[in-house]
């Protein structure tokens, strides 16, 4: 088994053994491509979901937010393109019956010759170090150069066939590259078709003339629907955005990759209405934006990768993915799109109402443009699990696992573990508690040996322990122990909160 399969299983049972995350519906065998978050994944998530929140609504003045509903007018998806154009193209492997996405089958095909490349380039620096010229290398070294020429023939093709649906070149191009199913092996393909990804259900009883509607794919049609009643309310002045943060659903043709693919997942969308014209310029404003964003948490910056899209979907002129590398390789975790005046455009067409802006510095009145960024609460709760999960073996030559959170998203922040469940110093732990409970998630925990307790902060991430001994009878002193470091510090009881205070804040470093 390749290392990342091996630690992402590692990681997905960690997360149910530390409840963080459980298989929806389990004692029913599960629900394929859902899952329900326990008691740490339901904090951690909540602390991501204001970490992004604050940086959008609080930290920028124009924008607002807004919480809709899942359920919208069927007529919404129409207008969205949803109905028509939200469709994958699946493909079926007759001897294994498993079913693929065939464009994801062609793009992992291209990921391979891209890693192969990298391979080539990253030897080729190892070798020659600093008088390394990565762009020379690119250019002139033969091995790269016939991959490259594969990637952009396979390109040529793969683009064209994906953005006119011409789904017999798709899997002629299957056929062409000689793709495998990787279950069996065999490359006995059924035609390619497509899919449509909305899930829908009725609204009102049938003899009530019942309708079928449809659970929203995302969550940005909430606020294009929303714009004119956000904008005159809150008298905004372009540009400005709304933010949302709300559940999503999709048929999910393979599902796979714990919940980097849910069939039920949230998303954190904020839509950024401009002047038409100044659009490429908040495209590139939003782009680093959102990437100081994703830095401030402390992931390395090579863990990121932005993807610039070969294919744009029919509503952008600019789009790009932020890229997270996963156990399973870098993959989406972001969309920062610039979608023209496609929506609104489309939404006052469809439901007869203007959604336009008067200008007052041009005197104009316009359909306003939109830059929108889009990420999965999700896949951020996998990026930061997956990075934060360490194995390692202490000096002593014991090991521990722990999850390196950061501080500031960490589920609890934290523990209170008096020494001993006796002397009084269970009482003492609990005033301390009582007092740090109105600041900071805590836990409080007398059960076990103190290095038994120490473990299991590690595994849930818990950035400090404070444990109460007889000392602290008599000075009122605590040892507050470092979760990564493993540091133990003396202070008095009124420093802790100072001390996981400045470590925790949620404030963004920018
Ligand atoms: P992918 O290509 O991976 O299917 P997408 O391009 O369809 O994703 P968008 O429609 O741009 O995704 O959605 C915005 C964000 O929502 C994505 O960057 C991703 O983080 C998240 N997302 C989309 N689909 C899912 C899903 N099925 N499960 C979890 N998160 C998802």
């Amino acid at each position: 088994m390749a290392k990342g399969e091996d630690i992402f299983k590692k990681i997905i049972a960690h997360c149910k053994e530390y409840g963080f995350i459980f298989p929806s519906s389990e004692i029913y065998d599960g629900l394929s491509a859902v899952y329900d978050y326990g008691q740490n994944g339901a904090e951690l998530k909540n602390n991501i979901k204001d970490y992004w929140w604050r940086s959008m609504v609080q930290y920028h003045e124009n924008i607002v937010g807004l919480d809709s509903a899942i359920f919208m007018h069927p007529t919404v998806w129409k207008a969205s393109g949803h109905l028509e154009a939200f469709n994958d193209p699946l493909i079926d492997n007759k001897d294994s019956k498993k079913r693929y996405r065939a464009d994801v089958l062609i793009e992992d095909h291209l990921a391979k010759l891209e890693e192969k490349i990298e391979k080539e380039v990253s030897k080729a620096a190892k070798k020659f170090g600093d008088s390394f010229d990565d762009k020379m290398f690119r250019e002139t070294n033969p091995r790269v150069q016939a991959n490259q020429a594969k990637i952009d023939e396979i390109k040529s093709r793969f683009v064209p066939a994906l953005e006119n649906e011409k789904l017999d070149e798709l899997r002629q191009l299957i056929e062409d590259l000689g793709i495998a199913c990787p279950v069996s092996g065999s490359r006995n393909w059924t035609d390619v078709r497509q899919f449509n990804l909305m899930f829908s259900t009725q609204m009102g009883s049938a003899s009530d003339g019942a309708s079928k509607i449809y659970l929203r794919p995302e969550t940005a049609q909430g606020i294009f629907v929303n714009y004119l009643n956000v904008q005159k309310t809150g008298r905004k002045k372009l540009p400005f955005g709304i933010a949302q943060i709300g559940k999503a659903f999709r048929n999910e043709i393979v599902a796979r990759q714990f919940i980097f693919r849910m069939r039920e997942f949230e998303q954190m969308e904020m839509q950024f209405f401009v002047r038409p014209g100044q659009e490429k310029e908040w495209f590139e404003y939003w782009k680093e934006e959102r990437m100081r964003w994703h830095l401030a948490l402390g992931i390395p910056e090579e863990m990121f990768r932005v993807h610039t899209h070969d294919k744009l979907a029919h509503y952008a002129n600019a789009a790009v993915d932020i890229e997270f590398k996963f156990p399973f390789g870098f993959k989406e975790l972001e969309g920062v799109h610039s979608r023209t005046d496609f929506d609104l455009g489309a939404h006052q067409k469809f439901s007869g109402k203007k959604l336009q802006y008067f200008d007052p510095e041009t005197e104009e009145s316009y359909v306003p443009y939109v830059v929108e960024t889009s990420i999965g609460l999700d896949r951020t709760f996998l990026a930061i699990l997956t990075h934060a999960y360490k194995e390692e073996t202490l000096e002593d030559g014991s090991e521990r696992v722990v999850m390196n959170i950061p501080p500031a998203l960490a589920p609890v922040k934290i523990a209170v573990l008096p020494l001993v469940k006796k002397d009084g110093l269970p009482e003492k732990g609990r005033e301390i508690f009582d007092r740090l409970k109105y600041d900071f998630h805590c836990q409080y925990e007398d059960k076990d040996a103190i290095g038994r307790r120490y473990r299991r902060q590690d595994a849930t991430g818990t950035p400090y322990c404070i444990t109460i001994d007889h000392q602290t009878l008599e000075d009122n002193t605590v040892t507050i122990r470092e979760r990564d470091s493993m540091k133990q510090e003396r202070i008095p009881t009124e420093k802790i909160a100072g001390v996981v205070a400045a470590r925790t804040d949620l404030r963004p470093k920018h």
